[in-house]
């Protein structure tokens, strides 16, 4: 792929894609058509992912409405309560949010949720954005299914601004007033094979979703573009184990493509010899990564290969925050390779992840280097990565699946 067709796939798809959006099936399908261009037959399967619509959403604090979008699947009604900003949710700072809107910083995570559900939190605010930008953009989040747990209470997302104009003001009282229609809708895996000649395979992942206010250029359209990259190599050069290209949707929902994937083809994993995630390469500036759900001696072939060939590089056994997830949870030894930029030159889940952070010899070098790995391994005498998934990555599994709670 030379870098004039990198950088028209990036202007092509220079657009949002939520997961079960149309905007996301153009891009499938766009994916296919790619596929088609380099005489590869690329299918769709659909899955089922929740959604909602937004019929009204308004908040009021102290009687003046402060903008701010509802959470989706947070449920229907309307909250007239108290105020309480908490910027700790330990027990002691929980005893205060009784008969309370709750506003926190950052997401809102699982067990952090029930806990002041538990502790009688009766709706809830969160933010994004930076103070610093110029910008008064609000993504739009979701209570998810598995962090709600049919649990819902209202929530609203605003910009950071205005919550920290709320707390210096000191904020007593505010309003939710949310309506919405929740219902289902299908998103997308694209699905691309490249028989070899064992009958073992490599499964090659990279999301091509994106959040509600990104174009996605970085996160995650450079990953798909490192899929089609080495699909479009790997058609023409040999490679004894078979390999099996997953452009998958939804994972800024909550990885729900790799999960569908996982969940309709755990028969097929079985003979999935390894998993090679790309979440993230050629930025302009930022280190390159391995994360090794696997056993550690992965993570030492690496390194070495990576010094063998002159490629910096930071390898590291972990569970990381992608697609690569739910593969290594059926059983599936995966690496994920990314390059991440210093989050002041580059940022995503915003309107600034454009392919404007990007450099399409930076993304040659990238995919090269990968390229490199899965042929060796899709060319081993015997592909050597083990299939047991060592206790300690079991453990962290646990944790990040939401099955046990880490001690902090
Ligand atoms: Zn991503």
């Amino acid at each position: 792929m030379t870098k004039e067709e990198i950088l028209q796939i990036f202007a092509d798809t220079a657009y949002v894609r939520t997961g079960g959006s149309e905007e996301e099936e153009r891009c499938a399908n766009y994916l296919v058509e790619k596929c088609a261009g380099m005489g590869l037959a690329a299918a769709i399967e659909t899955f089922p992912v929740e959604t909602a619509t937004v019929r009204r959403e308004r908040l009021t604090v102290d009687g003046r409405e402060v903008t701010g979008k509802g959470y989706l699947c947070s449920g229907s009604g309307t909250v007239d309560a108290p105020l309480v900003y908490l910027p700790n949710t330990d027990p002691c700072s929980r005893q205060d949010c009784k008969g309370k809107i709750v506003l926190i910083d950052g997401h809102i995570g699982y067990w952090q949720y029930h806990e002041l559900l538990d502790s009688g939190m009766v709706g809830f605010i969160t933010y994004d954005g930076d103070t610093h930008y110029a910008d008064r953009d609000i993504d739009r989040r979701e209570l998810r299914s598995y962090v709600s747990k049919g649990r819902k209470v209202p929530g609203m997302n605003i910009n950071a601004k205005d919550a920290v104009e709320l707390v210096r003001a000191g904020a007593g009282h505010a309003r939710i007033e949310l309506e919405q229609d929740e219902t289902e809708t299908l998103s997308r895996n694209v699905v691309l094979d490249l028989p070899g000649r064992r009958e073992e395979y490599i499964l090659f992942t990279a999301h091509y979703d994106s959040t509600s206010l990104s174009q996605g250029a970085y996160d995650n359209m450079t990953g798909s573009v490192g899929l089609l990259a080495m699909a479009e190599h790997f058609a023409r050069a040999p490679h004894d184990y078979g390999m099996r290209f997953v452009w998958c949707g939804s994972e800024e929902r909550g990885l729900l493509g790799s999960k569908a994937y996982a969940a309709a083809h755990e028969e097929e994993l079985k003979k999935c010899a390894l998993n090679i995630n790309l979440d993230m390469i050629g930025s302009i500036m930022g280190k390159f990564i391995a994360c090794v759900t696997g056993e550690e001696k992965l993570v030492h072939y690496i390194e070495y290969m990576a010094a063998e060939l002159g490629w910096g590089i930071e390898a590291r056994q972990g569970v990381y925050s992608s697609d690569s997830t739910p593969l290594a949870d059926k059983g599936v030894p995966a690496v994920s390779f990314a390059r991440l930029a210093p989050h002041n030159t580059a940022t995503i889940h915003n309107r600034y992840d454009t392919a404007d952070l990007l450099l399409a010899e930076r993304m040659e070098a990238d995919i090269g280097f990968i390229q490199t790995f899965a042929g060796r391994m899709a060319n081993a005498a015997l592909c050597p990565v083990g299939r047991e998934m060592p206790e300690n990555m079991k453990e962290k599994l646990d944790y990040y699946l939401l099955r046990k709670r880490e001690k902090k």
